[in-house]
């Protein structure tokens, strides 16, 4: 509470007010409605300010409906601080204020300040209405205040207003905010028939609180037993399946919509996202473009997302010159994803560009551009991006870190990684988390400084979980130093039972240390408890479209000619001094394991198509969804240097750019 009102202290700027006596024009509008109609037309909050003087010269201050719309064109033009400050200074504070003030405290995302300011109304003995509770509700949803909601509940009761609709949906939504899916359903039932049968409102809400908690199968229920459906109850089920990751009902139920909107596409396609169906994502995009559909924000982003996470970079060039055409404002969520999309499909500098035209750049903005410069190993322009973020007055978040850590780690400066890290907390105030320490790990463990690696683990301040353990235990394998990894595997075997899902790593540590009958233990320990890896997976597009491709894959329309080029590519890595690193076919963590598998790893499946498929000279652009391992990168530098091609493979970790038979990571990754 004490913070709540050294908030409202901090909101009310005397300044505003004073400084009001401008330059007025010399306006003659005198009557009240004249003047209501004026603040509501203002589109600018120096129009509002203009207005202000009107208003004093001409004392219509007293008015509650000049000041409750002078309250409501402030929040509105998201000058909340001005609203706040004509609402303290105005005298009497009834209900139409108040319920303007909250209104616009709840709609410019000032939940506290608008609960606060309903406790404010309570203690001044002004009667809240069915105006004021839908936002207070809100409110209280927003910052997960289950409690207060149940108060609020409360309240309503004593005031009356449980059965004025708009109340009770925003109640019932309430509840579904705070997962409270027994009360969704308790009110949903106890609401009387004349609201149910008018308000699908409330079903679409109730149906969404099934859909949120998982109970599909009640959603269904509420789903065909509504009256009247409109196309938010079909949207509302869509999503439900889309978000418990069941794409297949979802598309039978769009299929059998009437009518579908916007919002009904854009389900589909973030829902497609979402699961790891990205090509399908792409597929309804142009669908929905192809059936003049016009995409929303949400949608490009979807749309966006699904061609960064498989480097579909000719599709995310298609839909930036949609945008482009078709006047589509870049906002700072599209403006985002744009830069994601191209800093992950290889196109760095084209990630840059759109960055710079950006007029709005937040902490998001600057962490995305970063860590896609990080992960392009362009160590200078990430710390000169850095200092450039903090010129603009933005301060460094715990996400900015990942990137300058990922940055000096791939590029081996130790130095500059452990005086960022420093930094984080001595000068910013940043408690690092797992994540950061596992980056410190990684960048002493590569440059071979393990004693140091070890030390920095034993004195970290809170216990090392199997992450950091795991990061330990890559770099002794990498320098050999099986004493220290033995050493390192014993702990990594206590933690073993807490983490079923690393089960693939636990079976390299054994098998380093040379314990093959503990090897076959987990291997059987594995298929018990059913655990599935992620199987390994590359993406190449050619032509606009995405071909992808598993380890062994026979599928391809095309196979028969891929394995004969993926030959011609082996054999005359041989000729090059290769030898297949079976080292990996064990030691790699997140592969595929199978011996067999190793000279048919998705990414030389990609590769080889990649070649048979595009013009000479073409780059070939593949995305791996796990770590390359190092039998591939062997071929991969070959294949560049017998092709003469550029070769660029994005995997879990970086970018790889192959020329002329090297690497851009310089074999550290
Ligand atoms: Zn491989
Ligand atoms: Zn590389």
């Amino acid at each position: 509470m004490k913070a709540l009102l050294a908030l409202s202290k901090s909101w009310f700027r005397p300044k505003t007010i004073t400084s009001i006596f401008f330059h007025s024009k010399s306006f003659s509008y005198r009557s009240e409605t004249c003047i209501i109609s004026l603040i509501h037309a203002s589109r600018t909050s120096r129009q509002l300010r203009e207005i202000h003087a009107q208003i004093l010269i001409s004392n219509l201050f007293s008015s509650s409906r000049v000041t409750t719309q002078f309250i409501s064109s402030c929040s509105l033009l998201k000058s909340i601080n001005y609203a706040f400050a004509i609402f303290e200074q105005y005298q009497d504070k009834n209900l139409f204020v108040c319920n303007a003030l909250i209104r616009g405290l709840c709609e410019n995302d000032e939940f506290e300040g608008a609960i606060y300011f309903f406790g404010l109304m309570l203690r001044l003995n002004v009667r809240p209405d069915q105006l004021t509770f839908p936002f207070i509700l809100k409110s209280a949803a927003a910052l997960l205040l289950a409690k207060l909601g149940d108060c609020l509940h409360g309240a309503i009761l004593k005031f009356g207003l449980e059965f004025d609709s708009f109340v009770r949906v925003s109640l019932v939504d309430m509840y579904v905010k705070v997962e409270k899916l027994g009360s969704v359903l308790k009110l949903f039932d106890e609401t009387p028939q004349t609201i149910k049968r008018r308000s699908i409102l409330l079903w679409n809400v109730s149906i969404n609180g099934c859909c949120k908690m998982g109970d599909l199968d009640k959603a269904g229920e509420l789903f065909e037993g509504m009256p009247e459906k409109n196309v938010g109850s079909w949207n509302t089920l869509i999503n439900g399946f889309a978000r418990n990751g069941d794409m297949n009902a979802a598309r039978e139920l769009f299929n059998q919509m009437k009518e579908k909107n916007v919002v009904s596409w854009t389900t589909m396609i973030k829902g497609f996202s979402q699961n790891g169906e990205h090509r399908e994502a792409l597929s309804f995009f142009s669908r929905m473009l192809e059936e003049g559909v016009s995409p929303n924000d949400l949608t490009i982003v979807s749309a966006l997302s699904a061609c960064a996470k498989i480097g579909a970079l000719e599709a995310g060039i298609q839909i930036h010159n949609y945008i482009s055409n078709s006047g589509f404002f870049i906002t700072k969520s599209i403006g985002n994803a744009l830069v994601d999309m191209y800093a992950k499909c290889g196109k760095i500098e084209a990630a840059s560009e759109v960055f710079s035209n950006m007029k709005q750049k937040d902490l998001l903005t600057w962490s995305i551009m970063l860590w896609g410069r990080a992960i392009h190993g362009h160590h200078g322009q990430v710390l000169r991006g850095f200092e450039q973020m903090k010129s603009t007055g933005l301060r460094p978040d715990s996400v900015v870190f990942l990137a300058i850590l990922t940055a000096c780690s791939h590029t081996g400066q130790v130095h500059a990684g452990l005086r960022f890290f420093n930094s984080m907390r001595y000068e910013y105030a940043i408690e690092p988390t797992m994540k950061h320490y596992a980056l410190v790990i990684d960048l002493l463990g590569r440059a071979g400084r393990l004693d140091e690696a070890m030390e920095f683990v034993q004195s970290m301040p809170v216990a090392p979980d199997f992450v950091i353990w795991g990061a330990l235990f890559c770099a002794c394998r990498a320098h050999k130093n099986i004493k220290m990894a033995e050493l390192v595997s014993d702990k990594l075997l206590q933690l073993e039972s807490k983490h079923p899902g690393s089960y693939v790593f636990l079976s390299n540590v054994y098998a380093t240390v040379g314990r093959w009958d503990d090897v076959e233990r987990v291997r059987i320990l594995m298929q018990r408890s059913g655990v599935e890896k992620d199987p390994g997976c590359s993406y190449i597009e050619v032509d606009g479209q995405v071909h992808s491709f598993v380890a062994g894959d026979q599928d391809h329309k095309q196979a028969k000619d891929i394995y004969v080029k993926l030959e011609e590519i082996m054999s005359g890595a041989r000729k090059e001094g290769y030898v297949p690193e079976t080292d990996w076919v064990l030691h790699n963590i997140e592969e595929e394991e199978k011996e067999e598998s190793l000279g048919r790893h998705s990414e030389k499946l990609a590769l080889a198509f990649g070649l048979i498929s595009t013009a000479p000279g073409a780059t070939i652009r593949i995305v791996k969804n796990l770590r390359i391992c190092g039998d591939c990168h062997f071929i991969m530098k070959c294949a560049s240097k017998m092709s003469q091609r550029e070769i660029v493979l994005r995997d879990l970790k970086r970018f790889h750019h192959f020329r002329n038979g090297t690497c851009s990571c310089g074999d550290f990754w």
